[in-house]
């Protein structure tokens, strides 16, 4: 949508506010709101100012004056507000009008200008498959007590979930039984209807919505790819209105990666591809999984990077404990056509040539999307113009059940970090191919790590209830 576009949206839908939005450096949106009637075609071009020491991770006190330059083509109505509200992203400027180097938003915009200078192709497309718990659910009320801190198997696990309080002793989910089976189990079915709805109605294409493999109910909705900022975008509209739907039906909707021990994570697998003015350059009939040369390349770039990449694609002290074995989250550093541990998956039912991606499994949705699908394009492209072969590598394909290699086998095979502090070491000593073409710059590493670091440390200082199973002598 053009400048003029929206202001003529804004006069025919009576448009009452314009809510200009921006992204902090933990992928979180903020907004500032104005009177429909204060915003012309100056605001585009003037943009609108706010105090950037007071997000978390932006600038110093002393020199705290921002702008937001709104971007006219991410304009939608805010399905929630009581007086109508359009909503606009926005990216940052420092008061001289340069991009504002740590704005992840402008870090997504670079990281698709740069591919344009490889070569390479003329579009990268992505589809992420955000899940999410919405918790709140009195029929699950007994996986959320702090029980969960101190069950220790899944035979537990399910005993907690099936623990009657008096009443009926019929049917309960167990563990990893939530997924897809129809109501009465699936309790969710409207909820996230409703969510479709609203995503539908503030322009996005959703394929698909499922209840997920947790039993607590865990949800996924799947809307369609598009190019990078498009769909870093995308997914801030889609945890926009996951989250308001949750809270009018008085719930709560959590992208948190594991917030129950004992059951499966949320992940954000993110499709990926590349195109060459409108063609695939991916697919290669014949080879693995039916990939190209440049696809397999790519996945090199994502493997070999993946240590470093994962300090941006799983971000928190809290993705580490779902990228563990058992709960379908990867923990191996190999790809496969099939296999679900491993961190890069080929789907192969009912791909077209168009339709040919790499899946990488590790992400979840604690990452910023801007900054996560810069870096996994920057680590692919990374591999194409190195020519990384992934199987000379020793990063398979492993078609076999990971988990049946032998001994010898398993040894060849490499892991993800363990905690962020190890992703965070790893991308201290792997970071160029990010500052490739100057799409991260180093300043902005060294404040990441240095933010995310400060995360770690604050949750590693605090004492964790399970440590009083371990050490509460009495
Ligand atoms: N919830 C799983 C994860 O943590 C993924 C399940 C699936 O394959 O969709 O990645
Ligand atoms: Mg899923
Ligand atoms: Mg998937």
């Amino acid at each position: 949508m053009s400048v003029q576009k929206v202001l003529e949206l804004i006069k025919e839908k009576n448009i009452e506010f314009v809510d200009f939005r921006f992204v902090d450096l933990a992928g979180r949106a903020h907004h500032i709101t104005l009177p429909a009637s204060e915003v012309d075609a100056e605001t585009f071009v003037n943009g609108v100012a706010f105090d950037g020491s007071s997000i978390a991770g932006f600038r110093g006190i002393e020199e705290s004056d921002m702008v937001m330059m709104p971007d006219a083509e991410t304009a939608y109505v805010d399905p929630f507000t009581a007086h109508s509200t359009l909503i606009v992203m926005s990216n940052i400027h420092t008061p001289d009008g340069v991009r504002y180097e740590r704005d992840p938003r402008s870090i997504a915009h670079k990281a698709e200008e740069y591919l344009q200078t490889t070569g390479v192709g003329t579009a990268a497309f992505f589809a992420p498959e955000s899940e999410f718990f919405i918790f709140d659910d009195v029929r699950y009320e007994s996986t959320m007590n702090s029980s969960s801190f101190f069950v220790d198997s899944e035979e537990a696990a399910w005993n907690t979930n099936r623990k009657e309080e008096g009443g009926n002793l019929a049917f309960k989910v167990g563990v990893k039984g939530g997924y897809v089976p129809v109501a009465p189990v699936d309790s969710q079915q409207d909820i996230r209807s409703e969510m479709v709805r609203l995503l539908q109605e503030s322009g996005l294409r959703v394929e698909r919505h499922h209840h997920e493999v947790a039993t607590a109910g865990q949800a996924e909705i799947n809307f369609r790819f598009d190019t990078l900022t498009k769909t870093a975008d995308n997914l801030m509209k889609y945890k926009y209105i996951v989250h308001n739907v949750a809270r009018q039906y008085g719930k709560v909707a959590t992208f948190m990666p594991k917030p129950l021990f004992g059951d499966n994570g949320s992940g954000m697998h993110v499709h990926q591809s590349i195109f060459n003015e409108g063609e695939p350059l991916f697919y290669e009939k014949g080879g693995y999984a039916n990939l190209s040369q440049m696809a397999l390349n790519y996945i090199g770039g994502i493997l070999y990077h993946a240590p470093a990449l994962i300090a941006i694609t799983n971000p928190s002290t809290n993705s580490f404990k779902r990228l563990v074995p058992g709960y379908e989250a990867p923990v191996n550093l190999v790809f496969s056509k099939g296999n679900r541990s491993a961190a890069v998956r080929i789907p192969v039912a009912a791909v077209t040539p168009k339709g040919c991606r790499i899946e990488f499994r590790t992400p979840d949705s604690t990452a910023n999307p801007y900054l996560a699908f810069a870096a996994m394009l920057m680590a692919g492209l990374d591999g194409i113009k190195r020519k990384i072969d992934p199987t000379a590598l020793g990063y398979g394909p492993y078609d076999k059940n990971i988990y049946e290699l032998s001994d010898e086998e398993k040894k060849e095979i490499r892991s993800v970090p363990g905690t962020l502090d190890e992703a965070l070491d790893a991308l201290e000593a792997d970071y160029e191919f990010l500052t490739e073409g100057g799409v991260f710059t180093k300043e902005f590493i060294d404040n990441y790590v240095a933010f995310k670091r400060a995360e770690a440390k604050a949750v590693s200082i605090r004492v964790h209830p399970y440590e009083y199973g371990l050490y509460f002598d009495c």
